[in-house]
């Protein structure tokens, strides 16, 4: 059985060529890029040609670019740091976040007496500028606002440009966390006036382990990891050399295919969209994400009964596919998002299921999914139960 995977907003299989740019580093560039001799200067050299393609591609200063583990360690970073050396007094944020900055807030909140400002997103799950302005012009406390670009399970997009004039104009910091948008659009940060943003390199096709945080020069931001001068001295440790390069190499990729790359995915989401529709009566779409203003890789899906055992189902059929939920003591519980986004009813009676796409989904696999939903759902249907979507 061919397996299908569509869970690329979790992760991304490695390219070939970032598997080989990588394999030659470990090779070949085994040298500490600290060390003063040939091998750490040549290891050097690799980090400071990732660290000057990603300032191009961003429009930014590679003295703004920061590499890190991951998008976690990038959003602590920035959250902690801002709160610890910046005296940031008030956060505004909302209950859509990631839970790497939703519960970095939190112990903000619960250790340093941070006051959180959490703007309501309206049911499509959107997040009304004004409230973020009324919010600013409502306290004299320093503040940050943290507010991610798209949404990693809706794929609500962010006006961040807007958020950022918004935010400099009444003296707050910015930050976003941009784990789903790096290398799947144009950022330029040269006109958008944020202060922080993050990245994640196996979010595109990259490898785990590392990341970036994008830290504005004049921000004054410092070190969380000390014990180091490496990373301008903002991230203590030796660099992983190699993640480094395959972060840089699967950047380059992403760009060079931008356009190709996000041609392809739409249409397979819509293609997706459009085949559910046909086939499964009373289907629902979340947040924005059947509309072409959203996060092109990812659709969420509202299957229009409860099956709290689809993604073992799917799974079973050999397709990969994340519930948007997290599962706890046996009893599927829908994600943040989804509580705020759906109503009791779809809570009680629907089962959301987030399907994320790249540029190597095919047709053919979004016809698989449709097949065995349509499977799934038969177990569902007034001739089975009597009860149409009882369960
Ligand atoms: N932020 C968002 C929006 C994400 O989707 C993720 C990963 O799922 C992260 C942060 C965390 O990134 P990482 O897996 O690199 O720690």
């Amino acid at each position: 059985m061919d397996k299908i995977y569509l869970d690329n907003a979790a992760t991304t299989p490695l390219s070939a060529e970032v598997i080989d740019a990588m394999v030659d580093v470990m090779k070949v560039n085994y040298g500490n890029p600290s060390s003063t001799h040939s091998f750490g200067q040549e290891a050097k050299i690799l980090i400071e040609n990732v660290r000057r393609s990603v300032a191009d591609y961003l429009k930014v200063s590679p003295s703004e670019i920061i590499f890190t583990s991951c998008g976690t360690e990038s959003n602590n970073m920035i959250i902690k740091s801002c709160v610890e050396h910046l005296n940031i007094e008030r956060i505004i944020t909302s209950p859509l976040e990631h839970k790497c900055v939703a519960e970095t807030v939190l112990d903000m909140k619960k250790r340093r007496g941070v006051e959180v400002v959490y703007l309501r997103p309206n049911p499509e799950g959107d997040i009304d500028l004004d409230k973020l302005e009324e919010a600013l012009k409502s306290s004299d406390k320093k503040t940050l606002v943290t507010l991610m670009h798209a949404n990693n399970e809706v794929g609500n997009i962010l006006d961040i440009k807007k958020t950022a004039l918004i935010c400099k104009e009444h003296g707050a910091l910015f930050h976003s966390d941009t784990v789903q948008t790096m290398a799947h659009m144009e950022l330029d940060f040269a006109d958008i006036p944020v202060d922080f943003a993050s990245c994640s390199a196996h979010k595109f096709h990259g490898p785990k382990g590392s990341g970036f945080a994008f830290v504005r020069k004049s921000s004054g931001l410092k070190a969380l990891i000390t014990g180091g001068p490496q990373e301008r001295s903002l991230r203590a440790g030796t660099e992983n050399v190699c993640g480094i390069v395959g972060l840089g190499k699967a950047l380059e990729l992403s760009i060079l295919h931008m356009t190709e790359y996000s041609g392809h995915i739409k249409s397979i989401k819509k293609y997706c969209v459009e085949r559910l529709t046909e086939e499964i009566s009373g289907v629902k779409f979340n947040g924005r994400s059947a509309g072409e203003e959203s996060l092109y890789t990812v659709l969420n899906v509202l299957l229009p009964f409860k099956d709290p055992m689809i993604g073992l189902k799917l799974d079973m059929r050999g397709i990969a596919i994340s519930q948007g939920s997290a599962c706890s003591s046996g009893a599927a519980k829908p994600s943040m998002v989804l509580m705020m986004l759906l109503n009791e009813d779809e809570l009680e009676n629907s089962t959301p299921l987030r399907v994320s796409f790249s540029h190597l989904t095919t047709k053919n696999e979004i016809d698989a999914l449709v097949t065995a939903l349509k499977e799934i759902a038969k177990d569902f249907t007034i001739e089975n139960t009597n009860s149409a979507y009882r369960q």
